[in-house]
């Protein structure tokens, strides 16, 4: 891909509803361009296997589809964006996730002279879909990259395609839970696509089709 297009915009926060592909085009866009991926989900995840009074608090919320408490959130997510780490940029999913979030990360970054360069809301309107493709999600347990059982990613049974490890369904990728994140996405975190069109730093891609196809959307729209 052209990776081009895309110099020189290097803080950029991915929106959408759980099960957009939000995962999947982040890593891509890390690697075009050579910054890091930070993933709250994949970082509560982490704390939860530490089985730490701070890991089972987290699990309570986590396991319902529900949001944990900003205050963790935001502390977890302002240690790995703000310096000493990731001072050459960072591609975020699922941080911030509602608009108090949004207004701790604005201001830490407008503390040290930075702010975000872009925001890429990846779209998909039809509930159905989410609910289908979160029912066919599997994560591999070692690297967190998430594959699809029905048929949109390369899937060596049970086997993770990158390195292997062992891919297992998330606890809150049941259908009742699935509902819940999406009521949580509607209620909480789609007020923030109107906060950051008001700085006009938003761009929206069709979520729908297959990855690669959402990867070139998310490409061209970067360069247009
Ligand atoms: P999704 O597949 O819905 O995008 P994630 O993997 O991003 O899910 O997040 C999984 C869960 O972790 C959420 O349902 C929520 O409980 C918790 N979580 C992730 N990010 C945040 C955040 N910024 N604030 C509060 N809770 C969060
Ligand atoms: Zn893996």
């Amino acid at each position: 891909m052209s990776g081009s297009a895309l110099k020189g915009t290097s803080r950029i926060i991915l929106l959408g509803p759980p099960g957009a592909g939000k995962g999947t085009q982040a890593e891509m866009l890390s690697r075009e361009l050579g910054v890091p991926y930070v993933s709250s989900g994949n970082l509560m995840r982490k704390y939860q296997e530490e089985e730490s009074p701070l890991g089972r608090k987290i699990k309570g919320y986590t396991d319902q589809g529900l949001l944990v408490p900003d205050d963790i959130a935001i502390e977890m997510m302002l240690k790995e964006v703000l310096p000493p780490r990731n001072l050459g940029g960072f591609i975020l999913d699922g941080f911030p996730r509602n608009i108090h979030q949004a207004e701790a990360l604005d201001e830490s970054l407008s503390r040290q002279g930075t702010s975000i360069d872009r925001v890429v809301l990846i779209k998909i309107e039809d509930v159905e879909e989410l609910v289908r493709r979160l029912g066919g999600r599997v994560v591999c347990r070692r690297c967190q990259t998430p594959h699809n059982l029905n048929g949109a990613s390369p899937g060596t049974e049970g086997v993770c395609h990158r390195c292997g490890g062992e891919l297992y369904t998330r606890q809150d990728d049941v259908p009742e839970t699935t509902k819940v994140r999406i009521k949580v996405y509607e209620m909480q975190t789609q007020p923030l696509i109107e906060y950051y069109n008001r700085t006009a730093k938003l761009l929206e891609v069709q979520g729908t089709g297959s990855v690669d196809d959402v990867s070139r959307r998310l490409v061209e729209s970067f360069s247009a």
